[in-house]
Formats: C-alpha cells, structure tokens, sequence
C-alpha cells in the first residue's frame, strides 16, 4: 500500500474529533439532531483548520444510510463514497477553477434533479469568494428559493470578498486558528500514534511554524520524518525544517540579556555561515525577546513552549529589566523590514542587535528613581551619581530644578 500522508491519514471521521473547532461543531450537530439544518453552510477562517473537513462530515451526517445523525457511521455507501470524493450525490467544487457564470448555471440546472440514491443533493463548493459577479447572481437565485432537496456548503478564506446578498443567505460558521497548547496536545499523540519520537521542543516548533494550521503541522510533521527518520534530533528537526535551532534563539536571547556583544556577534556569523535566512533570525529573535516579556510580565511562561523552554524563559526573565525587554524588543522588531530589504543584511541584523544592547538601559527603574528621589532630597550621591551631575551640564541644571 502506498504512504498515505499524515494529513489524510488523521482527518478526522467525527465531529468529535475536530480539534480547536468544538463551537462550529456543537451547532451543526444539534442543528442535525433536532432536524433543523440550514440550507446553505458558510465555512469561513484560516486555511488548513479543518472547513472543508467539516464540510465532507456534514454530507455524511446529512447523506449516511443511518442518518441524517451527528455520528455518521462511516461505513455505509453513502459515507465512504463522501470520505473518498465519489459520491454522486456529493459535489466537491473548486470555486478558484470553476468561477464562471456557466459553471453555476450547470450547478443550478442539475440542483433541479433529485439525488440519484441519497437523501440530499449536496454541493460543497470550495474557495467560494473566487466566483466572478455574474457567477454570483446565477447562484443567489439558487440560494433564494433552493428545492428542498438541496444543500449547499461553502468554505471561503475570505469570506469579506462575499456580496452581502450571498452573506445574508446562509448560516455562517467561522473556524478558528487551533490554539498552539491544543495542537501540541493533538501532534503528541498522534506521534504516539505513529511512533514517532519526537521532542516537545521539536514539536512547538512544528506548532509555531504551522500558525494554527494543522493540515500545515501534519505536513511539516511529514516532512520530518521524510528527511529524518522516525527518531530525529532537535538539531535535525530545525535542519529540516529550514528554521533556527531553538537552542541557539535561547542563547541569543540570553547574550542580548546580558549585555554580551562578542557572543551576539560570534553567533550572528555562524547562522550567516550555516546558510540560514537572517530576516528568519531576525523574526525569531523578535519572538523569542516577546515571549520574555510576556514571561516577566505574567510571571510565567507561554504554555505552548516546551516545558524545558518554559524553565529557561523562567530564569531568564528573572535577570532582565522590563524597561529593557521593551527596549530590546523595540529594536530588534524594528529591524526584521530593514534586515529583509538590506543589501547586506549581515550587517543590517549586526548593527540593529548591538544598538539594542547599547540602548537598552542597564539600571532598574526602581534604581533610577531611588537615585532621583535622592537628588531631590538634596542628599550625597554614591560615586558614578556625583560623576555624572559634575560632568554634564543637563545633570547640574536639572537638579537645580528639583531644588527650585
Ligand atoms: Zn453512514
């Protein structure tokens, strides 16, 4: 038998098993189990959430011998020919490649006819938003007085491309993009599932890479096993994957924290040597400066990172000022557009980091205050303070103030 990606593998054959879309999937089946289905479905969000998905389920639910049910069988004629795209009851429609007026025209001509063999006549027309105007109209008068026999699922990415005509025709769902700890959770056992030994830290990665797409994650997670084999390294599975090793952002990080410019710089070079993308660095390194800041503020870290991410987000943030993440983060975010338009974005990325190490203030805020309440007071200052008010006129003038 010839390998059956993951994907396609592990799309889900129930409702229940839709991760991250539990509110669209709660309505459609009480929707069904108290025969109150709409006419026409819009499924609308993200790419690779799972609408299409939803929408082959829906024909099941509708179409299955046993039904119509929430818990289509998946056994019967009518599901496996709807898993498999063959139904002929149930037409799958490219909107992108069929968005003419005569493509809608031979849909309305056909809607006229009764279902060959199953109860309803479905059409699940994908990438709807790309039907021309004229394709549009053709539909409405479907929409409007569609024969009872009749349904009809859209899926759109763009569902603000849809005339308002069309909008206020059909039950709207709108899918979300599955939230990272919930498609870590999925990706973990479906590892498990297959076999596969492949680290928490790895698989964030995977989550990160895929902005809560799973279809995307399931292909990423194929990829690496391609190319890696069933127990890959960390190091493999960045390789894989194009990205930065997570190890290597940490460190970065952590040389930003510290003030270490010959580290920063050091390891600059060995991600220009290794042939990585450095606006990708760039972005990373933004990221990883957000999830620090994020860590300080909340006193602890995203729960989507690996735990052993988590640990050293943990301590990290402990060493570090806010006034200095911000800083920090300011810079290097700042620096992502300039890094990918550079002519020499070695450079670009080597300047932006050590500005924002030199610009990121090395005192506390608390210090700093304490040291002006003490101006204020007119006390003696320790040794750096008297340094400063004597050589710099700014200095002397703005205590001068505080005394006046
Ligand atoms: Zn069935």
């Amino acid at each position: 038998m010839s390998y059956l990606v993951l994907a396609r593998k592990w799309r889900p054959q129930k409702f229940d098993d839709m991760t991250g879309q539990e509110h669209v999937v709660r309505t459609v089946a009480n929707a069904i189990k108290m025969d109150r289905v709409a006419h026409a479905y819009l499924f609308c969000g993200p790419r690779g959430v799972g609408k299409t998905t939803a929408a082959r389920l829906l024909a099941k639910a509708l179409n299955c011998e046993k039904g119509p049910t929430a818990n289509p069988c998946g056994e019967c004629r009518a599901c496996t020919e709807i898993a498999a795209g063959t139904s002929v009851d149930v037409a799958e429609i490219d909107g992108a490649s069929n968005n003419g007026v005569e493509n809608v025209r031979e849909i309305r001509e056909n809607a006229k006819y009764l279902p060959q063999r199953d109860r309803h006549k479905i059409y699940i027309i994908d990438e709807v938003h790309m039907l021309s105007g004229a394709a549009f109209n053709a539909l409405l008068k479907t929409l409007e007085e569609p024969p009872g026999h009749v349904k009809f699922i859209f899926a759109t990415t763009e569902a603000h491309k849809l005339p308002d005509t069309i909008l206020s025709r059909c039950q709207r769902h709108n899918f979300r993009r599955i939230p990272a700890a919930r498609m870590l959770q999925r990706l973990q056992e479906i590892c498990k599932a297959e076999g596969a030994g492949i680290s928490d830290r790895s698989l964030s990665l995977v989550v990160r890479q895929s902005e809560g797409g799973m279809r995307d994650a399931l292909s990423l997670l194929d990829q690496i096993l391609a190319s890696c084999g069933a127990n890959p390294t960390d190091e493999e599975v960045a390789e894989a994957l194009g990205a930065i090793d997570r190890t290597m952002v940490q460190d970065f990080a952590e040389a930003m924290v510290r003030k270490d410019a010959k580290r920063v710089l050091e390891r600059v070079e060995e991600v220009f040597n290794r042939g990585l993308d450095l606006k990708r660095l760039a972005e990373e390194l933004a990221l990883q400066l957000r999830h620090l800041f994020v860590t300080k503020t909340l006193g602890q870290a995203p729960s989507e990172l690996a735990e052993s991410e988590q640990k050293a987000l943990l301590a990290l943030a402990k060493e570090a000022e806010t006034a200095q993440l911000t800083r920090l983060f300011d810079v290097v975010h700042g620096c992502i557009w300039d890094v990918s338009r550079a002519a020499q974005p070695r450079l670009a990325l080597e300047m932006a980091l050590l500005k924002a190490i030199q610009l990121s203030p090395g005192g506390s805020i608390p210090e700093l205050l304490a040291r002006v309440d003490r101006l204020a007071a007119g006390l003696p200052q320790g040794d750096g303070a008297a340094k400063n008010t004597t050589g710099a006129p700014g200095g002397r003038s703005s205590s001068a103030n505080f005394r006046a």
